[in-house]
């Protein structure tokens, strides 16, 4: 397997990240982990895009995580030349997202319907709404689901792609709990969203200050890994996010508090498993 932040971002904008978003490529395709702003420029830089994807799983429904579902949504129906149904796993809620989704977008799928003579059927989505367990389960890979706290942000999932004897643990933004926990237990690579305490206090705008009681740290992102004895620690959706030069103080303080290899996502960022 091999993990691609495709977007290491957060909801600031920022010339060089794209919104939160992870590609898992595995043996049975390319799985998408949220689909933040930008998610098909990133896809396209590592070679994937819309009809690539076995599967596209939702944590939340936070709009940093879902802004450009609709970019998917869209390509994936206009770039196919069969009906080719979008899966779409999240938690409770996503199906209303997803027919949300749909329903925004009617003007443009009449024009299409109506501009191209071999296009005759309508974008759709199979939609798997989990709260705990298997989301997806092949001969070659399995996709599992555990709740995750973002309060006051409800239902949130976590999730975790098994394939043989490697896994990837997609977190989310969560604090630490125990659905995550679960999911980490000897993991290869957990993929965590954090912000910086320290940096946040310091700016001290409410609304920033907001943000630290439903995420975590990167203290606590090295404890949860350090807790389910994974391998690597990758740091993403960073908050405010570093210049490169400034990486190295994230590095040192998830290190005091989790031995294994850190890195610190950059868009494009690829992670053998
Ligand atoms: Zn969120
Ligand atoms: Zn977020």
């Amino acid at each position: 397997m091999e993990v691609v932040i495709l977007g290491s971002g957060s909801p600031l904008p920022d010339p060089n990240r794209a919104g939160p978003s992870t590609l898992v490529r595995t043996e049975i395709g390319d799985l998408l982990f949220d689909c933040g702003r930008g998610v098909l420029m990133r896809a396209a830089a590592a070679q994937s895009g819309a009809g690539a994807f076995r599967g596209v799983f939702v944590t939340h429904l936070h709009s940093d995580h879902i802004t450009d579902l609709n970019d998917v949504f869209t390509s994936r129906w206009v770039m196919s030349f069969a009906p080719s149904p979008l899966a779409v796993y999240g938690p409770e809620g996503t199906r209303r997202l997803v027919e949300l989704t749909e329903q925004m977008l009617e003007p443009d799928i009449g024009y299409r319907l109506e501009h191209h003579d071999d296009l005759t059927w309508r974008p759709s989505a199979e939609v798997v709404e989990i709260e705990s367990g298997i989301a997806l389960d092949t001969d070659a890979v399995q996709v599992l689901a555990e709740p995750t706290v973002h309060a006051p942000v409800h239902p949130t999932v976590g999730f975790r792609v098994q394939q043989g004897e490697r896994s990837v643990v997609i977190a989310g933004d969560t604090i630490p709990c125990e659905g995550l926990d679960k999911l980490c237990l000897g993991a290869d690579v957990l993929v965590h969203t954090v912000l910086r305490r320290d940096l946040i206090e310091a700016i001290g705008i409410p609304r920033l200050l907001d943000t630290i009681d439903y995420h975590s740290d990167v203290a606590d992102a090295a404890r949860t890994a350090t807790r389910g004895g994974v391998r690597t620690l990758v740091l993403t959706h960073l908050v405010p996010a570093p210049a490169p030069e400034a990486e190295h103080e994230w590095v040192e303080q998830a290190a005091a508090h989790f031995d294994g290899e850190i890195v610190i996502a950059r868009d494009l960022t690829t992670i053998p498993v």
